[in-house]
C-alpha cells in the first residue's frame, strides 16, 4: 500500500543530502574531538563547520551556539540554565520564570517541576482564542524577581506563530525602565523550517531547534545563547560545549543538523508551495466534511499546519482508521498519541471538550504533492462518515 506521510510536526525524514554527509562520521571519520591527534582534529573541524553553518542560519556568532542531545533538551538548558545562574549568585534566591499555557512539555514539566520543588515560582501567560499569547497579560505578569520569558514561536498543535519581536520589544522596554537584565527564550522547534530565525531581528536571547524537524537527523538539538546572557550548564562532565553542555559531541548528528540548516535555508522559496497545499486541503475538507472546523487562526499560522475537530467522531479512532488505509496524521502533538491525553494547547483556547476530542493534527512536508492532498481528502471524507454512522 502507498502511504502518505501527513505528521512532519512529529519529525520529518532526514534529507538524503544531509545522511551522506552524516555517514563518513560513524566508521570512517570517527575521532573523538577532544582528542589532539589527527581523528580528533577531523571530528572537531566538523563541528566547527556545523557551527558555522547555524551561526549563519541564527545570524549569530559561532559562540552563541551549542550543540545538544534534542530541543527538549535544550529547552530544558535554557530553564535550568537560567535559574542555576541566579541561584549560584544568591542561593536564597527563587527566580521568576513566565511562559505561555501552551508551551511543548520540555518547557511546561520542568517549570512546572521546579516550582513544585520550590527553586522557582512561575506564571502561565493565557492565549486568545485563536492561539495568540495576551501581550497585556504579559505586561502584567513582568515583576521584580522575573529572570526569564520563554514563548514558543510557532505552536507545534494548531500552528499559531507568536509575535516574538513584539514580545522581545516589550521585555527590553521593562528592562530599561527597571533596570532588569530579564531573558526571553523562544523555542523555534517547528518554526525553523518557515520563519525568518535572525536572532538578532527577533531580539531574542536564546533560541531552541530540534535537528529532526529540519530535515535532519534525531537525537541534537541547538540552543542559542546571546553572549552576554551566559546560562549555567544542565549537564556537567568534560566541560565540552565551552562547558555549556558535557558529554563527548554526536559528531554524525551535529554535521547533520548543520547540513539540515543550509538545505531549508536554499529551499525557502518553496515553502509557498506547501501554504497553498495546506490551504487547499483545508478548503477542501470544509467544503466536503460536514461538521469540521479548524482550530487555531489561518491568518498567522505556520505553513504546514492544520488542526481540525470533526464534531461526533473520535480523534484516536479517526487515526487508526486513517492509518489503515495508508494516512499517517497526528491526534495532536507526538506526545499525546500514546498517553491519550486531552490536548492542553486545545484547552487553552478555551474549545468544547467535544471538539478537543474530535481535533487531529495533519503536517504537510517538502515531498508532499497535489495527489496526495486529493487522496487524503477523499478517505478523510469516507472515513469520517463511516465513524459517523
Ligand atoms: N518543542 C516543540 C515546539 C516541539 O514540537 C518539540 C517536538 O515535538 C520539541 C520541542 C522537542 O523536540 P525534540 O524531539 O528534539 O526533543
Amino acid at each position: 500500500m502507498e502511504r502518505i506521510y501527513l505528521d512532519n510536526s512529529a519529525s520529518t525524514p532526514t534529507a538524503k543530502e544531509v545522511l551522506r554527509k552524516m555517514m563518513p562520521y560513524f566508521s570512517e571519520k570517527y575521532g573523538n574531538a577532544s582528542s589532539l591527534h589527527f581523528f580528533g582534529q577531523e571530528a572537531q573541524s566538523a563541528i566547527d563547520e556545523a557551527r558555522t553553518k547555524a551561526s549563519k542560519f541564527l545570524s549569530c556568532n559561532q559562540e552563541e551556539v551549542f550543540f545538544t542531545g534534542s530541543a527538549t533538551e535544550a529547552n530544558n538548558l535554557a530553564i535550568v540554565g537560567v535559574m542555576r545562574k541566579i541561584r549560584k549568585q544568591n542561593k536564597n534566591a527563587i527566580p521568576h520564570i513566565i511562559t505561555s499555557s501552551i508551551e511543548h512539555e520540555s518547557i511546561l514539566e520542568p517549570i512546572k517541576y521546579y516550582t513544585k520543588m520550590g527553586y522557582i515560582t512561575s506564571d502561565f501567560i493565557p492565549v486568545s482564542k485563536e492561539g495568540f499569547v495576551l501581550l497585556e497579560e504579559l505586561k502584567n505578569l513582568l515583576k521584580e524577581e522575573t529572570a526569564l520569558v520563554s514563548v514558543m514561536y510557532a505552536n507545534n498543535e494548531i500552528g499559531t506563530i507568536q509575535n516574538i519581536k513584539e514580545i522581545s520589544l516589550l521585555i527590553r522596554k521593562f528592562n530599561k525602565e527597571n533596570n532588569k537584565e530579564i531573558l526571553f527564550h523562544t523555542d523555534a522547534a517547528q518554526s525553523a523550517n518557515f520563519l525568518n530565525c535572525d536572532t538578532k531581528e527577533l531580539g531574542v536571547d536564546m533560541l531552541t531547534i530540534s535537528g529532526h524537524k529540519v530535515y535532519g537527523p534525531k537525537g541534537v538539538g541547538i540552543l542559542f545563547v546571546k553572549k552576554g546572557a551566559e546560562i549555567e550548564p544542565l549537564i556537567l562532565g568534560s566541560k565540552q560545549e565551552a562547558g555549556v553542555r558535557s558529554g563527548t559531541e554526536n559528531i554524525p548528528a551535529i554535521v547533520g543538523v548543520g547540513a539540515a540548516l543550509e538545505i531549508i535555508e536554499k529551499e525557502r522559496k518553496n515553502i509557498e508551495k506547501i501554504s497553498f497545499l495546506r490551504d487547499k486541503l483545508a478548503e477542501e475538507i470544509l467544503k466536503s466534511i460536514e461538521n469540521s472546523k479548524i482550530n487555531g487562526s489561518m491568518k498567522k499560522r505556520i505553513h504546514h499546519n492544520l488542526n481540525v475537530s470533526f464534531l461526533g467522531v473520535d480523534r484516536e479512532d479517526l487515526v487508526v482508521a486513517l492509518d489503515i488505509l495508508g494516512i499517517a496524521v497526528s491526534a495532536g502533538a507526538a506526545c499525546y498519541s500514546k498517553a491519550l491525553k486531552t490536548s492542553h494547547v486545545l484547552s487553552a483556547l478555551g474549545l468544547p471538550e467535544e471538539e478537543k476530542k474530535s481535533s487531529i493534527r495533519i503536517t504537510l512536508g517538502r515531498s508532499t504533492t497535489e495527489d496526495d492532498i486529493k487522496k487524503t481528502v477523499d478517505i478523510l471524507k469516507k472515513t469520517v462518515e463511516n465513524l459517523r454512522r
